[in-house]
């Protein structure tokens, strides 16, 4: 007996000793970039008991290769402003994991991009993929660009300019980007068109979030946002609960969440806020949908706008606030770490049962960790927003196959693929005594489908 409780504990160490030392080296070579190192931190914190169990994933090096992209490309995007100003952004793509399929992960265009975003990012996406069941690897890309008040000219020209490099790396058997932040329906219009001038072919499945006339998906639009309402309500049914009657507040008003509002309201949720980068909006009787598509799809304007047609609702100044109204379900959809320590702390004193992540990474680590302190049901963004890739990798196969399917039958599948990854990570968690933590949960799942394929491919 005392000799296996020796041995058991000395498998222990030897996982802690190892986890510790890849992630001294990943700090050393990556000091300056925090979200990465975040990212890859939290991937960590769930793989002791894994590797505990399955000594075949320190004896293969997995750690040590899966933390480093196979690529990372940084390149000069230069373009002619309306002034006649010669201006110059930089682009990234980082193609971080290609294991289980040609890279997959969207384009961000946002004045905060850097190597580290990009790279959290593309670690992040090689996991989500992973949980999704296709043949996905993980990428991710995009530039410091800032759309807001440019003209459609200096965005066409900026974009144009981006893939006029982009191009050389990309392709549907290689790596396929979406759109992010800042990169919508517009942008991949351009993208496209641009790509399909410099390599002088059509390439249906080179990009994906296209526009339905020219190749795009029905449903792909929604589907980030309707995915995240399909895993909560999964959380939710597991517990006796169901949006019907609940009070939710949702970040953002980009595309993520404007759907998961859409999506929310139609399983009988009173949606009461979301935000932008400049402070949010509470509306008691309900979000109005109709004026916030229009706001935000159609004029291209600022959420305070919304109060000039719905003059009961507030408008408060400042992003962060909008955590502070009592709620029974968070969904943070608007960017990463935008919801911190404390805001945790004010929700779950205000009663908050769910949050389920429509972001990539919304939630600070000691965020996270009030949330499975106190029981709240907490969906970790690369499980509940994997319904976005999820059908981009349905666009891929009706690019290939040249068959447009119907809205149903890409909405049913993308509820599928939700509800098995749901059950993907409640599994992974049961198996390694963590049941009703979908964090670990997802992390386990997504890491040992990369790492198993990764040990059959060898060492490259
Ligand atoms: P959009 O550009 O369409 O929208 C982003 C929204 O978030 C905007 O309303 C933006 O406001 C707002 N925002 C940005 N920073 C803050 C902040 N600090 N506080 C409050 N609001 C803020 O992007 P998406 O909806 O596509 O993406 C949102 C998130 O979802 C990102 O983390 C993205 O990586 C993730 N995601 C997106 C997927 C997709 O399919 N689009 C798939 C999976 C994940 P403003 O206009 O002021 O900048």
């Amino acid at each position: 007996m005392a000799m296996i409780m020796e041995m058991e504990t000395h498998k222990f160490q030897t996982a802690k000793k190892y986890i510790e030392s890849v992630y001294d080296t990943v700090k050393e070579r990556n000091a300056n970039e925090p979200e990465f190192l975040q990212a890859v931190q939290e991937i960590f914190h769930s793989l002791l008991p894994v590797l505990v169990k399955n000594p075949k994933y320190m004896e293969n090096g997995i750690l040590e290769r899966i933390v480093e992209p196979e690529r990372m490309i940084s390149f000069r995007v230069p373009w002619v402003d309306d002034k006649g100003k010669v201006r110059v952004n930089r682009g990234f793509r980082v193609q971080f994991n290609g294991t289980l399929g040609p890279y997959k992960g969207g384009l961000r265009f946002h004045p905060s991009v850097n190597a580290s975003i990009i790279k959290f990012l593309g670690f992040e996406q090689t996991f989500k993929n992973a949980l999704t069941g296709q043949a996905i690897g993980g990428g991710k890309g995009g530039a410091d660009f800032d759309p807001k008040g440019k003209s459609e000219g200096e965005v066409m020209r900026f974009t144009q300019s981006f893939m006029t490099e982009l191009s050389k790396y990309i392709g549907s058997g290689i790596d396929v980007p979406a759109g992010d932040i800042g990169v919508g329906a517009r942008e991949i219009g351009y993208l496209f068109g641009q790509y399909r001038k410099v390599a002088g072919h059509y390439d249906a499945g080179v990009l994906t979030g296209k526009g339905i006339g020219y190749g795009g998906s029905l449903g792909r639009t929604e589907a980030t946002g309707y995915g995240l309402v399909y895993f909560v309500d999964e959380m939710l049914k597991d517990k006796g609960m169901s949006f019907e009657d609940k009070t939710v507040i949702v970040s953002g008003s980009g595309n993520v969440s404007i759907y998961a509002i859409e999506k929310a309201q139609e399983y009988g949720a009173k949606v009461v806020a979301c935000s932008d980068s400049n402070g949010y909006i509470y509306d008691e009787k309900g979000i109005c949908l109709d004026t916030l598509k229009h706001l935000k799809e159609v004029e291209r304007s600022r959420i305070s706008e919304y109060v000039n047609e719905h003059p009961h609702a507030k408008y408060i100044e400042g992003s962060d606030g909008i955590w502070t109204i009592p709620c029974d379900i968070a969904l943070p959809c608007a960017t990463q770490n935008e919801l911190n320590e404390k805001a945790a702390k004010t929700l779950v004193a205000n009663g908050v049962k769910a949050v389920g992540e429509g972001a990539n990474m919304p939630t600070t680590h000691n965020a996270a960790e009030v949330f499975l302190q106190n029981d709240v049901l907490y969906a970790p963004g690369k499980a509940s927003n994997a319904g976005g890739v999820a059908v981009s990798a349905l666009e891929m196969a009706q690019n290939s196959s040249r068959i447009a399917w119907p809205l149903e039958k890409v909405d049913a599948e993308l509820k599928k693929i939700m509800v098995n990854i749901y059950r993907s990570s409640v599994e992974a968690a049961e198996s390694y005594d963590l049941s009703g933590n979908f964090v670990a949960g997802a992390n386990i799942a997504g890491f040992t489908k990369v790492a198993d394929a990764m040990i059959v491919q060898g060492v490259i």
